[in-house]
């Protein structure tokens, strides 16, 4: 019996095929290589199909769109955009305890000695919601969306760089509903975009960063993870009431509902758009 060779395979799965062909078996090699030249074949019709469909019709791919709907989710509940900086300060990101002695300080990306890509939006977050804050002395509900950057063992769910929509509310919940409203933000934005209540679970975990979360995961990819306040580094910041927010991987969440597993053809990208690759 014969099976797919390592580059078929790979190539069978940058064009979108499933198992249903990557697990066939071929009674020889000149079987094997006959059905592989024609389901490339197909698998390219259907890509380019689809590549025309993206510039013809969609105008937008699925990523643009996830992150444009949660954008309108947002803003719809009276949320502002904020847009921050891509890069922080050694001194920025040392107040959420990422210092040489935390694992995540092994992925941060350094430009000079005092200056990095932002591996996370809410150092900056936490000093915008502060201000805010003290400027209004009113509740404040607001989010960015934007590239975050961490140097990862590049598995299939990872990038270097990927687009975080984190959304956050300060002194606009009672201290003890914190869980609710996040369990109730996140059910809400699951509602927007279409992903149905027996699709995803939201789960309770233990982080060094964040104390305790609750992340969104989708078919046990983990796609968000919210975290809530009064919380241990709230005074390094200046931050005294209560608050809630969640951070969104939006080319995850992309990925989770194209059913795919593979993250980098959704996320920045010169060699695929919306999916599909470009080397067909
Ligand atoms: P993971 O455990 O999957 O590495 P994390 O818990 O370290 O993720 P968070 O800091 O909670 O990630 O970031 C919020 C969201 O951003 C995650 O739920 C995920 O959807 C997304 N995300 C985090 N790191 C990456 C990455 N390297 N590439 C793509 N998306 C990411
Ligand atoms: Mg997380």
């Amino acid at each position: 019996m014969e099976k797919f060779t390592i580059t078929q395979l790979e190539r069978i799965s940058e064009l979108g095929g499933d198992s249903s062909l990557t697990e066939r078996e071929f009674t020889d090699k000149t079987e094997r290589d006959l059905v592989f030249r024609q389901a490339e074949k197909d698998l390219v019709r259907a890509c380019r199909g689809r590549i025309k469909e993206l510039l013809m019709d969609k105008h937008m791919t699925d990523s643009v769109t996830v992150g444009r709907t949660l954008e309108k989710w947002l803003i719809d509940q009276d949320y502002t955009k904020v847009v921050t900086p891509t890069i922080i300060t050694r001194d920025m990101l040392a107040k959420m305890t990422i210092d040489e002695f935390h694992h995540l300080s092994e992925q941060v990306f350094w430009l000079d000695k005092k200056r990095c890509l932002r591996p996370m939006l809410a150092p900056n977050l936490y000093v915008v919601m502060r201000e805010l804050h003290r400027i209004t002395n009113e509740p404040v509900k607001i989010f960015e969306i934007g590239s975050c950057f961490r140097k990862e063992s590049q598995g299939a769910q990872h990038m270097n760089e990927f687009t975080m929509l984190n959304c956050v509310e300060l002194a606009a919940v009672p201290d003890g509903q914190q869980v609710d409203e996040l369990k109730r933000l996140a059910r809400s934005a699951m509602e927007a975009l279409g992903v149905g209540e027996d699709e995803y679970e939201l789960v309770v975990e233990e982080s060094t960063v964040y104390g305790s979360t609750v992340d969104i995961e989708i078919n046990g990819l983990e796609v968000a993870s919210g975290s809530y306040g009064p919380h241990f580094l709230d005074s390094q910041w200046g931050v005294f009431d209560t608050w809630v927010g969640i951070g969104f991987g939006i080319e995850r969440l992309t990925m989770a509902l194209a059913k795919s597993k593979t993250i980098k053809k959704f996320g920045r990208s010169i060699t695929f758009i919306d999916g599909q690759p470009l080397h067909i």
